[in-house]
């Protein structure tokens, strides 16, 4: 057996084999390699195939292209402003009352066109791959209106041929400045029009179901329709305010709930005996300075943990999934095992793709090798302990070197 790519010699291998749930499937001296766009060995170095192309991986980790589950990374605009306003004491519900948030997003979303929506997501995706992310999902939402929302998937779809797009509708972010007085006419767009122009373009619908936002049983109508429509279901569940959405989107069938700073034991119950992903979103959390969500309660249910960068331009404007992982472990209690676990396979499961986020046979060819911050020994520990520091030397998608 030949290779066309073999990366080679990594003092660690993590290949996340699903079989090895819990563990990272830890090698030692191992080759990865690839042909036809699948993998094609894992396994001891010194038994490696010949390939025509050779990555070095002395000195490094190699893990499976990392998966980042939840981004709202189709936008135009800056909430800089709003950054400084809220460090001079400014409250983030004030600010939406005010037009600002979300809003001033929605704004100048519909002000740009395709194509310079196209140029910023492409923008992010390629700085998020250059850490080593493989797959993001990234949810519409900033358009509230039919076109505008078909546009941001449309932009997030144009990202394909750099990264694994799942593209997610999230017409039920907000209800927009001109609905304000008439909610149920939004919820009626969102339903109708905006559903019957996203659905083709997306895989999953997701909800935002909060105080300010959606309540629960417009939520669940937005889930019912969504899955009419033969897409997956997430939520943004239990953030501010306990709503109840993460245990009732949990019994519809949910792949994820998001955020869950305010779940209850009822709600993690149902998300265990349903097996929905728990999303952690620490950039928000970090940046709201929202409470933990509680971990330990959804560990000792059994709920997998994912753990996301919910890239976005005003609560968590974070670029980089590694962050997202520290931050996980600092700010919620992950163990670096969880974290490793949820920026690859489990965040796979959270969009319902299990050929993603492990390395072995019949897996996606998709692969980072990174070096930890100099002077630190190869292990995952240190990778997750320091913030930035380290580098990613290649990345490989369906079996090619893009990085
Ligand atoms: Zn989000």
């Amino acid at each position: 057996m030949r290779a066309e790519l073999l990366v080679h010699q990594l003092p660690l291998l993590c290949t996340l084999d699903p079989a090895r749930d819990g563990a990272l499937g830890e090698l030692r001296e191992a080759s990865v390699g690839f042909s036809g766009g699948r993998v094609v060995y894992v396994g001891d170095a010194a038994h490696a195939p010949d390939a025509d192309e050779i990555i070095d991986g002395q000195g490094a980790i190699g893990l499976p292209g990392l998966v980042d589950c939840h981004t709202h990374a189709a936008w135009a605009g800056s909430r800089a402003d709003e950054f400084q306003q809220r460090l001079a004491g400014a409250d983030y519900s004030a600010i939406l009352e005010a037009g600002g948030g979300i809003l001033s997003t929605v704004r100048a979303t519909r002000a740009a066109g395709l194509d310079q929506l196209i140029a910023l997501t492409r923008a992010r995706v390629s700085g998020m791959r250059a850490h080593g992310v493989t797959t993001v999902e990234i949810k519409s939402g900033y358009g509230l209106d039919p076109t505008t929302e078909r546009l941001l998937l449309m932009a997030a779809q144009s990202c394909n041929d750099l990264v694994t797009v799942v593209p997610t509708f999230l017409g039920a972010h907000t209800v927009p400045a001109e609905f304000r007085g008439d909610r149920e006419a939004y919820l009626a767009q969102v339903l109708g029009p905006q559903l019957a122009a996203c659905a083709p373009l997306a895989e999953a619908i997701d909800v935002y179901c909060d105080r300010g936002a959606f309540t629960l049983d417009e939520a669940l109508a937005v889930l019912s329709a969504g899955r009419a429509h033969g897409l997956r279901l997430k939520a943004h569940a239990e953030q501010v305010t306990h709503t109840g959405i993460a245990g009732a989107a949990a019994r519809m069938g949910a792949l994820s709930v998001d955020h869950l700073e305010h779940i209850d034991g009822d709600g993690i119950e149902s998300m265990a005996e349903h097996g929905t992903v728990a999303v952690m979103l620490p950039g928000a959390q970090l940046y709201l300075r929202d409470p933990a969500p509680p971990v330990e309660s959804l560990r000792e249910a059994g709920v997998p943990l994912a753990v996301a960068s919910d890239l976005n331009p005003g609560t968590s404007p974070v670029h980089d999934l590694w962050t997202a992982a520290t931050l996980a472990c600092v700010c919620q209690r992950l163990t670096v095992t969880e974290a490793i676990a949820g920026i690859t396979r489990v965040a796979a499961r959270a969009l319902g793709h299990l050929e993603l986020g492990w390395l072995g046979p019949g897996s996606a060819a998709d692969l980072v090798v990174v070096r930890p911050a100099p002077g630190e020994p190869t292990e995952v520990a240190s990778l997750v302990q320091h913030l930035g520091g380290r580098r990613v030397e290649a990345v490989v998608r369906g079996g090619r070197r893009v990085v």
